[in-house]
């Protein structure tokens, strides 16, 4: 039976670890909050008192971490996983980092006789709890084929996106044109609205017509026409303002990075930005509708 550690059991993890548990692997869990870690046993996996104690003995090491400072920190750092885990290991990390973080770790496992594939994905808690989320996933093909059977009992979709970092590329990229789709959709409701036409009509036309998209169809900002959309139950997340900041951000660096020219991206941000300094940070990344709105 492969092995596993997992390493990072937050509001995304711990559905993570509990379904690769489910799934028939062999799960040693750790996370600095000891309460996390109590949860992941109580759904299958087996406590670790260490990153050391985590990872010495398994095949694949996944981690879900906040940052890539974390993600070097936990892999590379002293008592780091590289200094414990067996030649060979595959090193999954499913954060969401920077595309040049994402190329670093990569070279460095490598170095140092690991696998690294990143593999960030789409979908929020419900999803990572539901074993529905999308992976994409960055590095060569031998390390895909290792990982592929581990991500499939977490996913709906599992994506080979090429070399190391395209992962990070894939995601960073998808989620700069969801948060500017999203301020468009918002735009589009409220001048709809304003000129008289109610958000039930406009969705009937507009996701039929050439305006439809994902934020309008499956995620609708305007109450009413997606019963599942957070905007019934007054923006509550779903996908947060802070994260779709942060993603953002990562997405802008890499652009300047490699000189691609990002005028809405930027736009998107100074939007996102502005709400998260005005307290607005754990708001649904949709409830921009509310800003448009001149609600908040
Ligand atoms: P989180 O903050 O809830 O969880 C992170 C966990 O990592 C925490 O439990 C924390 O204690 C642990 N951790 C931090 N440093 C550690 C260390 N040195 N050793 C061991 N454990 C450590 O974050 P999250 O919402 O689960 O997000 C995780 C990643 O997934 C982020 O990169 C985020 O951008 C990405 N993501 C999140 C969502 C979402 O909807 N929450 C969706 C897609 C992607």
């Amino acid at each position: 039976m492969t092995k596993l550690a997992f390493i990072g059991l937050g509001n995304m993890g711990s559905g993570m670890c509990a379904n690769l548990a489910k799934g028939g692997f062999e799960v040693t869990a750790f996370d600095l909050n000891e309460e996390a870690v109590k949860q992941a046993v109580s759904a299958g996996a087996t406590k670790a008192g260490s990153i050391k104690d985590a990872v010495s003995d398994v095949d694949v090491v996944v981690t879900m971490l906040p940052a890539g400072k974390h993600v070097h920190q936990v892999y590379f750092g002293d008592d780091g996983v590289a200094a414990s885990a067996k030649p060979g290991t595959l090193f999954l990390d499913c954060s969401t980092i920077a595309v040049e973080e994402a190329r670093e770790a990569a070279k460095k496992a490598d170095e140092a006789g690991f696998a690294y594939m990143d593999a960030p994905v789409s979908g929020g808690v419900a999803a990572a709890e539901g074993g529905t989320l999308t992976f994409m996933v960055g590095g060569p093909e031998e390390g895909y084929e290792r990982a592929k059977p581990v991500l499939e009992k977490m996913a709906k979709n599992v994506f080979h996106a090429g070399a190391a970092g395209n992962g990070q590329v894939a995601k960073i990229a998808n989620n700069m044109l969801l948060g500017i789709s999203m301020i468009g959709t918002c735009e589009a409701f409220n001048l709809a609205e304003k000129l008289g036409l109610d958000a039930q009509t406009f969705f009937d036309i507009s996701s039929t017509a050439s305006g439809q998209c994902w934020s309008m169809t499956s995620y609708c900002p305007a109450p009413g026409p997606v019963p599942a959309a957070p905007s019934n139950r007054d923006y509550k997340p779903g996908f947060a303002v802070a994260m779709m900041l942060k993603d953002l951000k990562l997405a802008l660096a890499s652009a300047e990075g490699a000189g691609a020219e990002t005028p809405l991206g930027h736009h998107a941000e100074e939007i996102y930005a502005k709400l998260d300094e005005d307290g607005h940070a754990g708001l649904d990344f949709s409830g921009v509708m509310k800003r448009i709105r001149g609600e908040i």
